[in-house]
């Protein structure tokens, strides 16, 4: 919006002076806005699996002496206790971009490097699934960013292509480059998004099948992580889909060949 939020300071200089220092909160008073509406839907996460621990533990405590169902509620607790440590090492992740803004120390980095490390790191899920992920494209292009975040930002598009898709299907990453953008492009077989669902995907949180995606182990924060990674590298993350049929991701990103304007190295946009 057109609102800017000042705070003035005034401090006298004399009898017939003052001083009146101005500055500009508006952003400031965005950050904290975010921060707090995080916090509150954090602390509603984190309530869940806690809760469905400590159900289980205390369950377990009065079927201490019959084996298969301590077996089984152990084996829930474990599968619990694994969804907890997903989210919070994916809040942390989050908490860190939204804090930290900008990328830190940006460097050249080689694309090929990003989308093969990433492809390893899903490869297993993959195999477990019989998916096949293939690559290809102009993999020798350069962006200038943060090697780290780009590998957690194609895995985590990788991880949800493996996770939304049936057995035996494909999974493929292509990378091209396209007026100063490399894109690169997610594509799966899967099971789609319908439309009125597409806008919100990107929301922190938002899963469209609360079970569906409670079995696949999904916290509803990768692609809210895949938005900041885009954004602080100058770029952004868009999407395709139809239902029964797949869907793309298209992650793009500057390319660190176009040279600057002013002959500095290109940086993501300030
Ligand atoms: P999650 O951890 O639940 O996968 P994300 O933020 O990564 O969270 O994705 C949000 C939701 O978007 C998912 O719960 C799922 O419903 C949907 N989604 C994401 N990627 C895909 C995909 N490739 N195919 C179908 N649905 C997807």
């Amino acid at each position: 919006s057109g609102t800017v939020l000042l705070q003035v300071r005034v401090a006298p200089l004399g009898l017939d002076r003052v001083l009146v220092l101005a500055e500009d909160r508006t952003e400031a008073h965005r950050v904290e806005a975010i921060r707090r509406d995080f916090v509150v839907n954090v602390s509603h996460e984190l309530k869940t699996p806690v809760g469905a621990l400590a159900l289980l533990a205390e369950t377990l405590q009065d079927a201490a002496d019959d084996p298969v169902a301590v077996r089984r509620f152990t084996e829930r607790m474990q599968r619990e206790a694994t969804r907890l440590s997903a989210l919070v090492q994916e809040i942390i992740e989050l908490s860190r971009l939204q804090v930290a803004g900008a990328l830190q120390n940006p460097s050249p980095v080689p694309v090929r490097e990003v989308v093969e490390e990433a492809v390893d790191r899903a490869r297993t899920t993959a195999q477990a699934k019989n998916i096949a992920i293939t690559l290809g494209g102009s993999l020798d292009c350069v962006v200038y960013g943060d090697h780290n975040l780009l590998v957690t930002a194609v895995r985590n598009l990788l991880d949800n292509a493996v996770a939304y898709s049936s057995p035996a299907t494909r999974v493929g990453v292509g990378v091209s480059e396209r007026n100063g953008l490399v894109e690169i492009a997610v594509v799966d077989q899967g099971i789609g998004i319908s439309e009125p669902e597409q806008e919100r995907v990107f929301e922190r949180f938002y899963r469209v099948d609360q079970a569906r995606s409670r079995d696949t182990g999904g916290t509803g924060l990768g692609l809210s992580i895949v938005k900041h990674v885009a954004a602080d590298h100058g770029g952004d993350v868009t999407m395709w889909s139809e239902p029964g049929r797949g869907s793309t991701f298209t992650l793009r990103i500057p390319s660190a060949d176009i040279p600057a304007p002013s002959g500095n190295p290109p940086g993501p946009a300030a």
